[in-house]
């Protein structure tokens, strides 16, 4: 894993180089879902500090033997259903994919402190099942801004699977337009494959899992 991290992290300071940005813009997050919790604790020890999590339940069987991991901070990265917000304020940091007004009430309602939040967007009108609609956004920006436990700090994306980065990069570039409009500066974007596109659209969290733990099994 040490190497997988080294890599990664070479990655990511090309891109940003490339991008003219700075490595400290772009936090990595790495994606553990269908690992357990001992990979959790190895990339930590490795100096991993963020983590992705798609799952609430997959998550709170780990959470336990992660208690002593001072500093770790751990971001929801899958959809959420309402019925699961308050579960997720007492496992997760952060949660990326808020993309109802409703879950938002429902999260700061549940929160006995600051939650920090992303709201997903839907960019591609086929595929993806959730997400909010680009043009939904002002309301439920002004929705979450009424939510006294939560923190609004940017936008998640999640483009159709390609296994050719450049595909990406529109969705990655219509998501950096949202965030300037919106006046957010939180960009969620890319993943192993196509990191250093994300980057050079001005990604600021990229979520990579495969590159850093190997493939997962199918479900
Ligand atoms: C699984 C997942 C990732 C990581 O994907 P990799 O291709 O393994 O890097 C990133 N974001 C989300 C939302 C995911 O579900």
């Amino acid at each position: 894993m040490r190497n997988a991290i080294q890599e990664v992290e070479r990655r990511i300071e090309a891109a940003a180089s490339r991008a003219g940005r700075r490595r400290e813009e772009i936090t990595l997050l790495a994606v553990t879902k269908t690992f357990p919790a001992s990979a959790i604790r190895e990339a930590y020890e490795l100096g991993l500090r963020d983590f992705g999590e798609n799952y609430v339940q997959e998550f709170e069987a780990k959470r336990p033997e992660l208690e002593d991991l001072t500093g770790a901070r751990f971001h929801l990265i899958g959809h959420l259903q309402s019925n699961k917000a308050r579960r997720a304020t007492e496992l997760f940091h952060a949660v990326q994919t808020v993309d109802s007004a409703k879950l938002a009430r429902r999260l700061s309602e549940a929160a006995c402190r600051v939650l920090e939040v992303m709201l997903e967007v839907r960019l591609s009108g086929e595929s993806a099942k959730s997400g909010a609609r680009p043009e939904d956004l002002p309301e439920l920006i002004e929705a979450v801004s009424g939510c006294p436990n939560l923190r609004l700090t940017g936008l998640m994306t999640m483009p159709p699977w390609s296994d050719a980065p450049e595909a990406s990069r529109p969705y990655f570039r219509r998501l950096r337009e949202l965030g300037l409009r919106c006046g957010l500066p939180g960009l969620s974007m890319g993943m192993s494959h196509d990191l250093e596109v994300a980057i050079e659209e001005g990604a600021t969290h990229v979520r990579v899992g495969t590159a850093l733990f190997g493939s997962r099994k199918r479900p």
